[in-house]
């Protein structure tokens, strides 16, 4: 019995249906879980649009230029409306191209749907008994839905989870926001105040300045996303500035309240910041309540998050519990794992237990923060013994003809051995770029290996080999 149908429910249930369990999953909004319906789907395939309104902003540089013809006919033959020709011309090196919010918004929702509908079929087709209900457990081996008490053999708790909501800044959908409700909008917001600066609030923002709104972006801390490299979110807020985004650093909301045409928001200390709408990112609350867990001998920590270890097992014997209700690393990827994990061990599959510091994760900024293995703060305070190079975008010749000029790629590695630990790579596309550090980190190669790997020339990839070049030492200098 599976609880939850987002990737550590979907997952798991498709790897138990392979090994040849009987599986039952209930969900009770719709398969893909948040995931595809409203997180991670609909935020990407927004940011999709928004990297094209990047590439069309950066287009003048390349040699393509956007507007009226020579001798000033109507702009694309008629085909652009002189509205939109009027709204677009006023903002200079923009061009002609505005977005297209309802259409935009409804692409986000068809795709999620659709995606929902693909993970659902295919659930189908492996066998999977779906159950559309909220479901509760009522006892370690038992599961209340859709009107029954279903016994099972193993429960596995996917339950996701919400968008935490700051009091005195509740969302009304309108102009009060969490990013759940953000597609329902009737159009761009003019100015939007972004609260919160992690990766979610950074991504929203940095794709909503690209799409045509003016951004203002509320981080309490120094710097934007003060988890992440932090050469890394330096080069990313530079960018947000040069683009025309207000960053308030240190800067803690206090109140979002509603205007007659607006929001304000009221900053610790008193200050205001005033805007056509308001999106709240402060953080998730793991969906755990009434679900019947402690009274099943399950451990949930302060927050409400369900304590598991390394192969999913919570503290009631045949309870498992994946993905963002578990509160590890809140990623698509490794709810999956967690999920699959926990149905090899279930069924007695050799299964190696998770691995943390191997989980590669990008921020789908402009430019992409691609991260996976050790940090550059477990390599400067010592706790790895570890050397690190830092090659800049501007030195590779592919990032030149594209004009690519914010970026880095970073390479950590073993001192002595020089086995590859880690890497940053900041860069458009860069979630596609650390596939080739991510295999070494778990292939355990060395800078050497890397080394003698060939890159295509020109290409961004490039950049990984040149930096493990860079790393490698003299064969008379090796410890
Ligand atoms: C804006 C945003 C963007 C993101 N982008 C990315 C990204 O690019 N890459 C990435 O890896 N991760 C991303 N994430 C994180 C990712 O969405 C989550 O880690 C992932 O959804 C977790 O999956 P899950 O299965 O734990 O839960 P969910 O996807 O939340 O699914 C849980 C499901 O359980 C259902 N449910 C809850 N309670 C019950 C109940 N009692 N009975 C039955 N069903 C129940 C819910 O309705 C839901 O359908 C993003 C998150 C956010 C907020």
């Amino acid at each position: 019995m599976i609880l939850g149908g987002g990737p550590g429910g979907y997952e798991a249930a498709l790897v138990a249906a392979q090994l040849g369990a009987q599986v039952t999953v209930v969900d009770s909004d719709g398969l893909g879980g948040a995931c595809v319906l409203t997180d991670c789907v609909p935020s990407k395939t927004l940011i999709a649009t928004s990297t094209t309104m990047s590439v069309v902003h950066g287009a003048e540089d390349l040699g393509i230029r956007i507007g009226p013809p020579p001798g000033g006919g109507s702009p694309g033959g008629g085909a652009v409306s002189g509205r939109a020709y009027a709204a677009s011309a006023g903002r200079a090196g923009r061009g002609l191209a505005r977005v297209d919010a309802p259409r935009l918004y409804a692409r986000v929702k068809a795709l999620a749907k659709a995606q929902s509908a693909d993970v659902e079929l295919r659930l189908s087709a492996e066998g999977v008994e779906i159950i559309n209900d909220r479901g509760a457990l009522a006892g370690p081996g038992t599961v209340i839905a859709g009107g029954q008490r279903i016994q099972a053999g193993a429960v596995l708790i996917a339950t996701g989870a919400m968008p935490r909501v700051l009091p005195g800044a509740e969302p009304d959908g309108e102009r009060i926001l969490n990013w759940r409700q953000i597609y329902d909008l009737p159009d761009l917001p003019t100015e939007l105040i972004v609260v919160g600066s992690g990766v979610t609030g950074a991504e929203f923002a940095s794709a909503y300045q690209a799409l045509g709104s003016q951004v203002t972006l509320v981080s309490s801390r120094e710097r934007v996303m003060p988890h992440e490299d932090a050469d890394a979110a330096v080069v990313v807020e530079d960018v947000f500035r040069r683009r025309g985004m207000t960053v308030l650093g240190r800067s803690r909301a206090a109140a979002v309240k509603r205007t007659r045409d607006g929001v304000v928001v009221t900053l610790e200390g008193g200050r205001t910041v005033r805007g056509s709408h308001c999106l709240l990112t402060v953080g998730m609350e793991p969906a755990t309540r009434g679900l019947g867990l402690e009274e099943a001998g399950v451990t949930l920590d302060s927050q409400g998050f369900v304590e598991v270890d390394r192969v999913s097992r919570t503290t009631a014997r045949g309870v498992y519990a994946a993905g963002d209700c578990t509160g590890v690393m809140m990623l698509a990827s490794v709810a999956g794992m967690q999920g699959r994990i926990a149905m090899w061990h279930t069924l007695g599959e050799a299964v190696q237990p998770i691995r943390l510091d191997h989980v590669a994760a990008t921020i789908f900024t402009d430019p992409e923060i691609a991260t996976v293995g050790v940090t550059a703060n477990a390599v400067e305070s010592g706790a790895e013994d570890a050397v690190a190079v830092k090659l800049p975008l501007v030195t590779n010749a592919r990032a030149k003809m594209q004009g690519f000029r914010d970026g880095f790629v970073k390479l950590f590695a073993r001192r002595g051995t020089g086995i590859v630990l880690g890497g940053v790579v900041v860069a458009p596309r860069a979630s596609e770029l650390i596939l080739g550090v991510s295999l070494a980190v778990e292939q355990s190669l060395t800078v050497d290996q890397m080394a003698h790997t060939f890159a295509v020339y020109p290409s961004l990839s490039g950049s990984l080999t040149e930096a493990a070049r860079r790393l490698m030492r003299p064969a008379g200098d090796r410890r």
